[in-house]
């Protein structure tokens, strides 16, 4: 692996929520850094800030205390429009697979492409369709969510969190919703279409029986990060 620029860097992160008497902190001086390709599995019991760090580390919540640098950029000091192109570098992978209900697996994935108008409507049907072809769902281009199973549907999220070759995955508790077999199946995938494609993942999960497709694992409690 090249242990070039990190594209992740965090610097003496903290963060809070609540106002005055109220105020509480979730994390507490978090620092640590993600080479690009690497997959980094991150553990630790529910409440312990998981969800909280991969929602400032993906520009969805603003930085309150600390520095958080994505590809040489400084997220603290980003003004919206930035956040904004910082997001779209990003594939984002949740806990439920978050389609869009009325629209068909192979338009759920082209949305990745909204953003992207340098690419004409043919070039991003045909990317999308390779990319659901590589997650095995060739076959169910056309078919709508409720259609699909709890794997299938999770393989399109992937499938459109993958498309656009971002840099940085960040998947919350993909697996939970599914049996174990199927879970372990869904992260192995992403874990060879990142590999495939050069991008990092930061993995949040509470499964054991997939820790071993991390090149790193690293662990929160009560807002602190614990290195293996
Ligand atoms: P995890 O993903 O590890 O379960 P979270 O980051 O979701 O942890 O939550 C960390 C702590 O912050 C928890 O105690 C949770 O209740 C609290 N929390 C999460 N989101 C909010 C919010 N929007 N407002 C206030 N407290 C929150
Ligand atoms: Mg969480």
């Amino acid at each position: 692996m090249t242990l070039s620029n990190p594209i992740l860097s965090i610097q003496n992160l903290n963060h809070y929520y609540g106002e005055a008497a109220l105020k509480r902190q979730v994390l507490s001086n978090i620092n640590f850094k993600i080479h690009p390709q690497e997959i980094v599995i991150l553990t630790g019991p529910s409440g312990s800030g998981k969800t909280t760090l991969l929602t400032l580390i993906g520009g969805l919540r603003s930085v309150q205390q600390g520095q958080l640098q994505f590809l040489g950029q400084y997220l603290n000091a980003a003004t919206p429009t930035e956040m904004i192109k910082t997001r779209r570098k990003i594939g984002y992978i949740f806990q439920a697979h978050n389609l869009m209900p009325f629209l068909t697996a192979s338009q759920n994935v082209q949305l990745s492409f909204e953003f992207q108008p340098s690419l004409s409507r043919q070039e991003a049907i045909a990317r999308s369709e390779q990319m659901l072809a590589a997650v095995r769902l060739k076959h169910r281009l056309n078919y709508y969510p409720q259609s699909l199973s709890g794997g299938e549907k999770q393989r399109v999220a992937i499938a459109r969190a993958l498309v656009t070759d971002p840099p940085l995955i960040l998947a919350d508790e993909p697996t939970a919703s599914l049996d174990s077999k199927t879970g372990r199946d869904v992260v192995e995938l992403m874990q060879v279409l990142a590999k495939d494609k050069g991008s990092a993942v930061l993995l949040v999960t509470h499964d054991n029986r997939i820790l071993d497709v991390a090149d790193r694992i690293i662990r929160m409690e009560d807002g602190c990060l614990i290195c293996d």
